[in-house]
């Protein structure tokens, strides 16, 4: 392959943007990849940002998933507790304690998918 600006030139890499073969007198390396000079290195630039930015994203959700979970749970909690007040009265298998379990598992699962994004 040769050089997009330069027909006779052989080239030396792909631009990370256009994906065009560039030589060495087109090229500028970013580091986390070859652009062509003055023609994709802003765009290259933005894309290395938004690569190296992606698992900060990945953190935030996950924390949002533990953030969720936490809530489910304790919401568990007060029904298992709402649930046991009841259980004299209407035996262990009560509404409150059925959804209480209910809160309880997606609690967890929620505490899962934030295990997944670490
Ligand atoms: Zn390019
Ligand atoms: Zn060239």
């Amino acid at each position: 392959m040769n050089c997009f600006q330069h027909a006779p030139v052989a080239a030396v890499g792909l631009c990370k943007n256009c994906q065009r073969g560039i030589c060495l007198e087109c090229l500028t390396d970013l580091g986390d990849g070859l652009a062509c000079r003055n023609r994709c290195e802003q765009k290259v630039q933005a894309l290395n940002t938004l690569l190296n930015r992606s698992p900060g994203v990945y953190s935030a959700a996950g924390s949002g998933y533990r953030i969720v979970g936490a809530m489910l749970l304790a919401v568990a909690a007060m029904s298992l507790l709402a649930g046991a007040t009841d259980a004299q009265a209407k035996g262990w298998l009560n509404g409150s304690v059925l959804a209480g379990l209910a809160f309880a598992f997606f609690g967890v699962l929620f505490f899962r998918l934030a295990r997944r994004y670490r």
